[in-house]
């Protein structure tokens, strides 16, 4: 067990750094104010390669895994770039990236793989419906056979990035729920280039990340070729899974970066504010709960850490389903512990745009519910971990 970072992954993380300083938190909060999606962000990513993570050099990639990657964003989200920088990553490899590599025809790869590490294009994954949320297993957007076609009918809510994304992974029956053997067969996945003009999209009005369009869809006729279909016709749910614990790493990572950003702010302006005869910094009340959110924060970041190696050294599923969502729900409950009181610090300057806690606070809500519930990462740990009955 080797706790140091080796060379190549300590100059990973000097480049994030790097990165880090020129999107730093006032070009996210130009980008959430204007509503405008980060594409500069988007774009340098995929110069300076951290898009490559996870995915073969033959189609772009650099070869390294997701251990790379929770180290570059980590430094990049906690020196200011907050959740956004790490969903642009997670709508970038992770999304399409690895769903493409592991489960893409040689045709799709080619298409879509260079340009997603180059950072040309990202993919939006169309998952969640009014009825299907937890429950992913409800989702009842139907594609029907049509000879060598298949043509789609539905509704979608919640689907981040679709006005903007260059494809959309999009999650659809291929066999109606009851008539399927098992509840998790008969999902299948669809790459689907986009704007597509059966797809119509409405924009929700929501409470962060304004830089990445939140929408409900509605599909109507859509008819795509058999050669849209990403894996297996009725795979989808098994083909999904691949990409669920890496999303709860990036989460946990996203949750980490944006507490240690809000606790370094408040240190920083703890250490000079006046307000009776010595800064405020020096009190204990106002030191402890930030060191405490602060070890609770630094355990889940070991945590998270340890999950992505473990996904990289390949264990078994249930060892890093384990640990992946034990660091998603630690590293969610630290953040909000952390921006709370560091929002706290700063007094009334902490409820104003311009010291970015409130932004934080904002996206830390985010990683409360998606990519999964702490309710349902509890009932995960309750189940897998200790070996209780499942509650529902
Ligand atoms: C801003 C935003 C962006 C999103 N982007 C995307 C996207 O790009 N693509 C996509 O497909 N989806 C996206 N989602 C959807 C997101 O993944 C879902 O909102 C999430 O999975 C929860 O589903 P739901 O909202 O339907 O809540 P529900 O499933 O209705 O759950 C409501 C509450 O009940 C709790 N609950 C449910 N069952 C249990 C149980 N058995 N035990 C204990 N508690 C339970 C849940 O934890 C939750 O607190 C996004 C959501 C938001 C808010």
């Amino acid at each position: 067990m080797d706790f140091q970072l080796n060379d190549e992954q300590r100059m990973i993380v000097e480049t994030a750094g790097k990165l880090a300083k020129s999107f730093g938190p006032e070009y996210w909060l130009d980008k959430e104010e204007s509503r405008a999606f980060p594409w500069e962000f988007l774009r340098e990513c995929g110069k300076v390669g951290f898009f490559g993570f996870g995915i073969p050099e033959e189609y772009g990639g650099c070869g390294l895994g997701l251990t790379e990657g929770v180290l570059a964003f980590h430094e990049i989200a906690s020196k200011g770039g907050g959740l956004g920088s790490i969903l642009i990553y997670l709508f970038g490899p992770v999304f399409g990236g690895m769903s493409i590599h592991k489960h893409g025809n040689e045709e799709q790869k080619e298409k879509y793989l260079r340009k997603l590490t180059s950072g040309e294009m990202f993919v939006c994954l169309g998952l969640t419906e009014p009825n299907a949320g937890t429950n992913t297993l409800n989702v009842t957007t139907f594609a029907k056979k049509d000879g060598d076609d298949y043509v789609i009918n539905g509704n979608k809510i919640f689907i981040s990035g679709f006005e903007d994304a260059g494809a959309i992974v999009l999650v659809s029956r291929t066999t109606k729920k009851d008539e399927s053997k098992k509840r998790a067969f008969g999902l299948s996945l669809f790459l689907i280039d986009l704007p597509n003009e059966a797809i119509q999209c409405t924009s929700i009005p929501k409470h962060g990340i304004n830089y990445l369009r939140t929408y409900e869809l509605g599909i109507e006729d859509l008819r795509v070729p058999r050669s849209s279909l990403l894996g297996e016709e009725g795979k989808g749910w098994h083909h999904i899974l691949d990409t669920l614990n890496p999303e709860r790493i990036m989460a946990a990572t996203a949750g980490v970066g944006m507490g240690k950003a809000a606790i370094s702010r408040a240190v920083e302006y703890a250490n000079q504010r006046q307000v009776f005869d010595s800064v405020i910094g020096a009190h204990q009340g106002i030191q402890f709960p930030l060191a405490s959110a602060y070890a609770k924060l630094e355990c889940a970041w070991m945590a998270t850490l340890k999950a992505a190696v473990l996904y990289d050294q390949q264990a078994p599923q249930k060892e890093v389903g384990d640990l992946s969502n034990i660091a998603k729900y630690a590293a969610t409950e630290a953040a909000i512990e952390g921006i709370y009181h560091a929002m706290q610090t700063l007094g009334g300057y902490g409820y104003t745009k311009e010291y970015h806690i409130e932004r934080w606070w904002r996206e830390v809500n985010l990683i409360r519910l998606a990519p999964i519930t702490q309710e349902m990462t509890l009932n995960y740990m309750a189940e897998h971990v200790l070996g209780m009955p499942r509650a529902y």
